[in-house]
């Protein structure tokens, strides 16, 4: 049987979230601005460690919180599907302290509302915009230590401009989110190249 991964992206409007997954599903990106208005979802299936899982990717368009409650969630169309992700990828851009501040919220919120599945939710922080790091607002080091060790997320920096690192996080977030799942610890997962549309790429 295959498995489902819901993985929810979120972060404020023009960090990056859709160039960055359009970049790993379809090795393309636009300068061109286009603010998401409506909730988003990419389908592409990745072999990992041999086994096939369908990934359900939420491109999700700027909500002012994390929905409380499954009535939330149903009447607000962006939030559908928010709540119960397998794994989130919350994105900030590294140049823009609001946008990791938004991050720091919704991070927070996730927390809250999951309560006892809040540890086993896999949170990865991406930074965003790398190849923009002379404008940056907070050293990496610093940014690494406190989103590891305080929030006990994951953190990858990635310039979705360039394809830089962008494979890498989605290989870090499955890999930890099959490692809790299956209670297997897969450290040797071998990517060969981005996922295209209607293909299934092995990872
Ligand atoms: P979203 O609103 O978070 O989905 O943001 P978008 O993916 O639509 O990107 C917002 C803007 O940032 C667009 O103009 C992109 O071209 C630009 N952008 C996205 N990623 C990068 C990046 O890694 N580096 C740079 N320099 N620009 C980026």
């Amino acid at each position: 049987m295959v498995e489902t991964l819901s993985i929810a992206v979120i972060g404020a409007p023009g960090v990056g979230k859709t160039s960055i997954i359009r970049q790993f599903i379809y090795n393309d990106f636009s300068e061109v601005y286009t603010p998401t208005r409506s909730r988003y979802v990419y389908r592409p299936s990745v072999i990992l460690n041999g086994n096939m899982y369908e990934l359900k990717v939420l491109d999700v368009p700027p909500i002012s919180s994390f929905p409380s409650s499954s009535s939330q969630e149903w009447l607000d169309l962006r939030c559908r599907g928010v709540r119960n992700a397998n794994a989130y990828i919350l994105v900030y851009d590294i140049c823009c302290v609001e946008s990791f501040e938004y991050v720091k919220m919704i991070r927070q919120q996730i927390v809250e509302h999951r309560y006892s599945s809040s540890s086993e939710v896999p949170i990865l922080v991406v930074g965003n915009k790398r190849d923009l790091q002379r404008q940056r607002f907070m050293p990496r080091r610093a940014v690494s230590v406190l989103v590891k060790k305080t929030w006990k997320c994951g953190y990858v920096e990635c310039s979705a401009k360039f394809n830089w690192h962008v494979v890498l996080l989605f290989k870090e977030l499955l890999g930890i989110a099959v490692a809790r799942g299956t209670r297997h610890n897969h450290t040797s997962i071998r990517l060969q190249g981005a996922l295209q549309r209607n293909r299934c790429t092995i990872m």
